[in-house]
């Protein structure tokens, strides 16, 4: 087993590193302190800087401007991006815009390519997804009230979604709708259908407020209403009843995505979580890392962060080699588990930093509320730890 990182991924995480460094991380206390509207124009200005270095929507191929990274290169990039909050958005790779890219590149027809995929690339604009609802239990992806009908050579959509994340500024949404409902197989049921936010009958309703937070643009989630938007019939996304499958695609390499983010955001809260415990005087001369108790922060929190790291690389190389269904039970894993990772590594850091911890000095707080979610999107950790569960005990009950 060789565990050297690759010549490419050497030199692009010291380029992003220092750019991340220079650039981003002095938005962050303006971004934590007004929220994301008020530095979006300097952000507008990283993404000028970011698109030089060649890595700017870098999991796509070149030929839309990318770097065409491999899922475990782009791992490592989504570390790197993730020591801020706003690494992700400012190289054009942030959920949920980089799941739609991947699904439209996937499976999106020429014409959707041309006309959502190639800007949304560029950064020109942004998208959202639409699966989950306020009435039926989203963790029951085939149990779903919306529904979208054929009408001459249109589908009519009529649903309520909500925690469609950055639909507030969105030019597109990638709608779940039930378009065969009589199909025998659930899982066949719904599809994917593209509704641009400016067709009658879409309606973001508004923002939810979130942990305190009502967000604004892409660091926002809404609640939207379609009242019997018309979309053509071409809007499709992948096959009739696809939905589902295409679901699947998205979410594997998505959760290696946002399972690298969080280790990034380990490593950002362990440096802060050492630098002081290092410095921080308890009376003079005595030092905040010499107490057993904050050493155990440190250990635990060292070893805990290796050992997800090493995980989440084990699962986007088994997803590469062999795709994702092959990589479900692996998946599964590390959604549950760097998500936990991520709260208590966060949790230390702000208990030794006292106070500070809860201001907005530092990143902490916020990322304190706001990636509780990781343990609820994408599937909650109940449904991950069953899914495993059952697969590992059918495997025992065959023998
Ligand atoms: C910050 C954030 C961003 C989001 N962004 C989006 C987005 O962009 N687009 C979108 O469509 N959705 C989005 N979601 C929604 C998210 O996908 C759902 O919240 C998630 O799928 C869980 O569905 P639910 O909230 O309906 O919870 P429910 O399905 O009602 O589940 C509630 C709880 O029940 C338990 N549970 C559920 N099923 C089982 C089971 N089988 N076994 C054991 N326990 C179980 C779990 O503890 C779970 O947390 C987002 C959510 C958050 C919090």
């Amino acid at each position: 087993m060789d565990f050297s990182e690759t010549e490419r991924v050497a030199s692009f995480r010291s380029v992003v590193r220092e750019l991340v460094k220079k650039e981003v991380q002095p938005l962050e206390r303006t971004f934590l302190s007004q929220g994301f509207a008020a530095v979006l124009p300097q952000l507008r200005a990283v993404r000028a800087k970011a698109r030089e270095t060649g890595l700017f929507a870098a999991h796509m191929p070149p030929d839309y401007g990318g770097a065409g990274l491999k899922l475990t290169e782009f791992a490592h990039l989504s570390e790197e991006l993730g020591r801020t909050p706003l690494g992700h958005y400012a190289f054009n790779v942030q959920a949920p815009d980089i799941g739609n890219m991947e699904l439209l590149l996937e499976h999106g027809s020429p014409a959707q390519k041309e006309r959502w995929l190639r800007p949304l690339a560029r950064g020109d604009i942004r998208s959202c997804f639409t699966m989950t609802e306020p009435e039926f239990a989203g963790s029951n992806p085939v149990w779903m009230g919306t529904t979208a009908k054929r009408d001459g050579g249109a589908w009519v959509i009529r649903g309520h979604k909500w925690f469609s994340s950055a639909a507030d500024g969105a030019a597109f949404a990638v709608c779940m709708a039930v378009t065969n409902p009589d199909a025998e197989d659930p899982y066949r049921r719904a599809s994917m259908i593209i509704v641009p936010t400016d067709t009658p009958g879409f309606e973001r309703i508004g923002n939810i407020s979130v942990m305190g937070h009502r967000g604004s643009d892409w660091a926002s989630h809404a609640e939207v209403m379609y009242h019997g938007a018309r979309v053509p019939l071409e809007n499709l996304l992948g096959p009739e009843g696809g939905g589902f499958v295409l679901a699947q695609h998205r979410l594997g390499p998505g959760r290696i995505h946002h399972c690298m983010r969080w280790i990034g955001i380990c490593e950002r809260a362990f440096d802060i979580l050492c630098g002081h415990a290092a410095t921080r005087e308890l009376a003079p001369g005595d030092l905040l890392g010499s107490r057993q108790m904050v050493q155990q922060w440190v250990g635990e929190s060292r070893a805990e962060i290796h050992a997800a790291r090493l995980m989440v690389l084990h699962a986007a190389w088994k997803i590469e080699r062999e795709g994702a269904p092959a990589a479900r039970e692996e998946i599964s894993l590390i959604k549950f588990t760097v998500a936990r990772t991520l709260q208590r590594v966060l949790d230390r850091a702000i208990q030794a930093l006292g106070g500070l911890g809860m201001t907005d000095e530092t990143p902490l707080a916020y990322w304190y509320a706001h990636e509780r979610a990781g343990r609820i999107y994408d599937g909650a950790d109940e449904v991950h730890i069953s899914s495993v569960a059952k697969r590992i005990l059918k495997r025992y009950g065959r023998r």
